[in-house]
């Protein structure tokens, strides 16, 4: 199943290059009242509303090409992502001290994972808004999986057994000295998209290309064969330290290729059998705002 949201909050189903509108399989999920959950409330239920879900996507439909994507994920309790997780990526880091900061460039098995701010996450349809414009901004592409089912302690063994699915994830990135959960946390540095290929659907994860070009020019080419630490690892690790819950977001890491990106640029990125997106580089508006 490739289910989205797309269109102002629209939950869709996708097939064959069409958007199905199934928005009303929305109404299943229980009522909430205050103070509400902190994870996502249809990624916990997916498993039941599949059926319901699947018998409305003879409804409405909008072509792929028109769809206005957002992230596939509306309410992730958290996003976790994997430092320095490809050799190649390492290898780069490590070549260019004055862009990756010393303090940054290790083994993952010594750094550990890190957090993003939930707030840093828009789809593809919305544009990446530079901020700190004087400073390197990086585009890194990555295998991004979405949580399932509440785990904590799970052996990489059973850890698949907790995925709900799969999509292409943008971790941007502000280079320099601070902690990467800041400078990984603007608003719009986390891309989603185009939607989530259930796990079932996506079958073996092994060997998936992915690629990120920007303005045409290919920058990211590698293959999830090379993570250094593989999902089911990371689900091990990542769960060892907390709960995973039904909506969390796992990045796994970016492979070599890594660049900058400005304002007026455009990406690309896509992997196997999860599909493609293109976001927007816009420059953030300055001064106060909200
Ligand atoms: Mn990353």
């Amino acid at each position: 199943m490739h289910l989205c949201f797309f269109n102002d909050g629209r939950l869709g189903l996708v097939r064959d290059s069409v958007v199905h509108d199934v928005s009303t399989a929305l109404d299943a999920l229980p009522a909430q009242r205050y103070p509400f959950p902190r994870h996502d409330l249809l990624i916990e239920r997916l498993p039941e509303l599949r059926e319901r879900i699947e018998a409305l996507a003879d409804t409405a439909t909008v072509p792929v090409s028109a769809a206005r994507f957002q992230s596939p994920v509306a309410n992730p309790g958290k996003i976790v992502a994997a430092p320095v997780n490809y050799r190649k990526h390492l290898e780069e880091a490590i070549a260019e001290p004055e862009t990756f900061s010393r303090a940054h460039v290790r083994q993952i098995q010594e750094t550990g994972l890190f957090l993003k701010a939930t707030s840093s996450l828009i789809g593809p349809s919305q544009p990446v808004r530079i901020r700190h414009a004087d400073r390197r901004t990086d585009h890194e592409v990555e295998l991004a999986v979405v949580i399932g089912r509440r785990c904590n302690g799970v052996s990489r063994a059973e850890a698949l057994g907790y995925v709900a699915g799969y999509c292409i994830g943008l971790d941007i990135t502000v280079r320099g000295p601070e902690e990467r959960s800041l400078r990984k946390s603007l608003d719009s540095y986390t891309v989603l998209g185009p939607w989530l290929v259930t796990a079932d659907e996506l079958g073996n994860l092994s060997g998936l290309e992915l690629a990120l070009s920007v303005n045409g020019e290919v920058r990211q080419h590698a293959n999830t064969r090379d993570l250094i630490l593989g999902v089911p690892e990371l689900i091990e690790f990542a769960s060892s330290f907390y709960t995973l819950e039904p909506g969390d977001v796992l990045l796994t890491g970016t492979p070599e290729g890594v660049g900058p990106i400005r304002p007026g640029d455009e990406m690309h990125a896509c992997i196997d059998r999860l599909g493609e997106m293109r976001v927007r580089i816009e420059a953030a508006a300055e001064g106060a705002h909200s």
